[in-house]
């Protein structure tokens, strides 16, 4: 590098809400830092964090103890507490976790321990007492968590890049990192910004890429050998309920998860514009970025098919895989899924509506990866799975980056 040459003291790859909340917590403890955000898109929160539920999600399912368990409680009070201060709109609607079946009850009674374990108020209802309270849901057993809500997640993205402006950090939009160099004194990345290379330097890199992690950590000599991962594109389809539909419920309705997998079922979700939405499934991908059904990425298809983890996955949740592309194909399918705990609805309730798409890392050995992942080299710290509830706990997972990375020490 040049003596003339700038070099920031940090650049964060990815303007979703995890890499956006990171720049802000850098500035935000080290007031006067340099920091250059960089984002692919034309604007911020155009994946993940722009195509999800909305949910402020409780901390219900995650493993007393661990990171996500305290991210997601912490990161849920900050959420509104952000949110109230930006005037971002936020609702308190409660969820209820429905089980329609005896196995569902047990893990049902499992999940009520966890959660009371994880600090949460909960409160187990009876057949009837859910009929009172939900009169258009069936089951038989549900937990009823006050402290889910829900917002509006790309708002807060857009916060969140104003709050980095305003401090001084600049946010970079319709620009690609495509190579990463590191040598013992810096980093630079070769960017590519409408139809242009450029290149930037930087003491450290944190790189929050979502459904590109992987790909970016290869480029620091990160995703290699033993320690190989794949990010694989589960899509979340959804349907939005008609307006006549919208005081079907009042709290969000979740079936009980399958314990085995790291999503959590088809579920009623109010919005934060006063719809509903049902879904997401998750179905196996064949584009990371391509949101229309029926997308396929010969890039995305052939790194999928190269990954020995992917063929592990295959072997083990065939079954699973096969009967959420039936029901993806199938609205019927789909709907019978919603039907378990509504049976009132049909099949021209289901509007058409975006789909998201999760970036899950899966391991050589076809492990999916339930928590986060952060790999780091000397001067670069790679977010290599943020899965859900990321949105809801961006603040203080940004909190623990920044700590990693030792950038505002
Ligand atoms: C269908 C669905 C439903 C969900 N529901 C919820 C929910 O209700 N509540 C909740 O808490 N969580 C939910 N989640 C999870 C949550 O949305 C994600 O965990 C979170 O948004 C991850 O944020 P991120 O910043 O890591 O990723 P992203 O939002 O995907 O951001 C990554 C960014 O990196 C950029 N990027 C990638 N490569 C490059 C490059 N080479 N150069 C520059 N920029 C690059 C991308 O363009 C993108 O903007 C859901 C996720 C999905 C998909």
């Amino acid at each position: 590098m040049g003596l003339d040459e700038h070099m920031h003291d940090v650049v964060v790859v990815g303007g979703g809400i995890v890499g956006l909340a990171t720049a802000r917590e850098i500035l935000h403890r080290r007031p006067g830092t340099d920091v250059l955000l960089v984002e692919k898109e034309v604007e911020v929160a155009q994946h993940q964090s722009g195509h999800n539920s909305g949910v402020i999600h409780a901390g219900v399912y995650y493993a007393p103890g661990s990171l996500k368990a305290r991210f997601c409680r912490e990161g849920a009070a900050r959420t509104r507490d952000y949110c109230t201060e930006k005037r971002i709109p936020f609702s308190d609607t409660g969820k209820l976790v429905v089980a329609t079946n005896p196995a569902e009850v047990q893990w049902l009674d499992e999940l009520t321990e966890r959660a009371r374990t994880n600090g949460l108020t909960v409160t187990p209802l009876t057949a009837d007492a859910l009929r009172e309270r939900e009169p258009h849901i069936t089951g038989l057993a549900a937990l009823h968590v006050a402290a889910t809500g829900i917002t509006d997640y790309p708002a807060v993205c857009r916060a969140l890049a104003s709050d980095i402006s305003a401090a001084g950090g600049v946010v970079r939009t319709s620009t690609a990192v495509t190579a990463i160099a590191e040598s013992a004194a810096s980093v630079t990345l070769t960017l590519a910004e409408n139809g242009w290379e450029t290149v930037e330097s930087a003491r450290k890199v944190i790189v929050c890429a979502g459904l590109q992690a992987d790909r970016l950590a290869a480029m620091s000599g990160l995703n290699q050998g033993a320690n190989a991962f794949q990010i694989v594109p589960f899509r979340g389809e959804y349907y939005r309920l008609p307006d006549t539909r919208h005081d079907l419920i009042d709290a969000l309705i979740y079936p009980v998860p399958d314990p085995e997998m790291p999503f959590l079922g088809v579920h009623l979700t109010r919005t934060i514009d006063g719809g509903i939405t049902v879904g997401p499934n998750a179905v196996l991908g064949f584009s990371r970025e391509g949101y229309r059904k029926g997308s396929i990425s010969l890039r995305d298809v052939a790194s999928l098919a190269r990954f020995p983890g992917m063929w592990q996955v295959a072997r083990t949740h065939w079954r699973t895989g096969l009967a959420e592309q039936r029901d993806s194909l199938r609205s019927q399918g789909y709907l019978d899924l919603v039907r378990r705990y509504c049976p009132e609805l049909t099949v021209d309730d289901l509007l058409p509506e975006p789909a998201g798409i999760r970036a899950q890392a899966v391991l050589r050995d076809g492990t999916l990866v339930h928590d986060f992942l952060i790999r780091r080299t000397d001067r670069t710290t790679h977010v290599c799975n943020a899965p859900s509830p990321a949105a809801t706990s961006a603040f203080p997972i940004a909190e623990h980056i920044v700590d990693l990375a030792e950038v505002a020490t």
